[in-house]
């Protein structure tokens, strides 16, 4: 399901050769898959067809303006949480009509700007908030369209630091108020209730969390909706991919093709939700992120030395914690292949670390990785979603490149920011200059 493989022993990422894109731009490197980001959105698409839906991709996995601009020229709107993002949205071509705005801490400033804007909804996570968008719709003299997002009290049985949909985080209303909180949400003039929303969490590999969810709120959908007229129920994003195939094929040979795919198809998302929704009659909308870009991304980083201590075999790398934090920061598992794939089957169990002076700048601990010596250079798989986005500059280093490959063509999307950008904007305060 995605478009990195093999072709003879060197990694293509779709029909570029990923070697002849580090020549060209360096590492460490983000490479993006067009055709695979097209895919999926198009996948899931074809999957929610049965119903009138919309698909709000969750821009915060990946916001790069040419991986937006894919989303958005095949109809898709967008999931944003901040000003900063609904902005991107605009600067990258997107449609701020198909935009919902989610997060507990929308300012004022924020509901202004997407008011102007014309947003789909504001999915609204406190009773505060509500009170708060009344309050700068009636300055504008608008009506905010509104979405009271409905914690539903199910444990997606994900990992703690991206589980959103139980009572013990901070997310949504609690789904016993959430009648009451519609019901004075109705007195207020300058709100519109457009719809009612949830999402349970991340990286789920199950379908049964979100069913269960769905199944839960569905009375109370159906009664709110024929009460308020409602418009759209959006069932949140969550989706999760394969990081490890060899786990899911009890194979754990590295020099295999790269091969992960969704466990969570589609069609099995579908095939278990649309019936429940259809009933309803309403707009679906998803708000999928990572399903979206996980697959479609590798970072590619070069081998510069490798230590061997007592107990271990260090291959250090270009790439760091600041570039791809998600191993340090959920645990997060990456698989990594080499760009250049010998016939040698022999295996080194390696730690993968990265310059930086932390313990936790690390991509794989005790891994078997084929041999490999200063000047080789390994891709990380599955890195295009809360990759690049949670990147830092932390220990000075500039943020890496990132290219889109289409078929035979690449652009350079972002280039490498050069270290000096990082502390352009610092200055001295005249009491220190002597
Ligand atoms: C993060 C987020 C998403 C996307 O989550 P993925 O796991 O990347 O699909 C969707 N909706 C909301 C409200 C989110 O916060």
């Amino acid at each position: 399901m995605h478009d990195f493989h093999y072709v003879g022993n060197k990694l293509n990422c779709e029909l570029v050769s990923v070697e002849s894109l580090v020549k060209k731009f360096g590492t460490p490197l983000y490479v993006y898959s067009q055709h695979t980001l097209s895919d999926h959105f198009q996948k899931l698409d074809q999957a929610l067809a049965p119903l009138d839906h919309l698909i709000c991709y969750a821009m915060k996995a990946n916001s790069n303006a040419a991986v937006m601009r894919t989303l958005s020229n095949l109809g898709g709107g967008f999931d944003v949480v901040s000003e900063g993002e609904l902005r991107r949205v605009i600067a990258a071509g997107g449609d701020p009509r198909k935009c919902v705005f989610a997060g507990v801490g929308k300012t004022e400033q924020e509901i202004e700007f997407a008011l102007r804007k014309g947003i789909y909804s504001f999915n609204v996570e406190s009773e505060a908030e509500l009170l708060r968008i009344n309050k700068v719709a009636g300055r504008l003299n608008k009506k905010a369209p509104i979405a009271i997002r409905v914690n539903p009290n199910v444990d997606a049985g994900t990992h703690a630091k991206i589980t959103t949909g139980t009572y013990e985080n901070k997310f949504g209303i609690a789904f016993e108020q959430v009648e009451g909180v519609y019901a004075r949400a109705s007195k207020l003039k300058n709100l519109r209730l457009r719809g009612i929303q949830m999402h349970i969490g991340s990286q789920l590999t199950q379908v049964q969390p979100f069913e269960l969810a769905v199944k839960k709120v569905l009375p109370l959908v159906t009664k709110l909706a024929k009460k308020y007229k409602f418009e759209f129920f959006s069932i949140g994003g969550g989706l999760g991919i394969v990081y490890n195939p060899a786990l899911e094929s009890g194979d754990s040979a590295w020099w295999k093709s790269a091969s992960a795919k969704p466990i969570l198809t589609p069609a099995r998302y579908a095939e278990t939700l649309v019936p429940m929704l259809q009933p309803l009659g309403l707009r679906i909308l998803i708000e999928p992120g990572r399903f979206i870009v996980g697959n479609a991304g590798i970072l590619v980083t070069r081998v510069e030395y490798v230590k061997r201590t007592g107990k271990k075999n260090f291959v250090i790398v270009d790439a760091a914690m600041n570039d791809l934090i998600r191993p340090a920061f959920y645990d997060s598992y990456h698989q990594i292949v080499p760009l250049t794939r010998n016939s040698s089957k022999a295996t080194v169990s390696s730690d993968v670390v990265g310059p930086i002076c932390e313990s936790g700048d690390y991509f794989a601990k005790d891994r078997p990785l084929p041999k490999v010596g200063e000047g080789d250079f390994l891709a990380l798989l599955s890195a295009g979603a809360y990759g690049f986005v949670m990147a830092s500059n932390y220990n000075s280093r500039g943020t890496a490149a990132e290219i889109l490959v289409n078929k035979n063509q690449a652009a350079l999307v972002r280039p490498r920011q050069p270290v000096e950008e990082i502390w352009a904007t610092e200055s001295i305060p005249a009491w220190l200059k002597k």
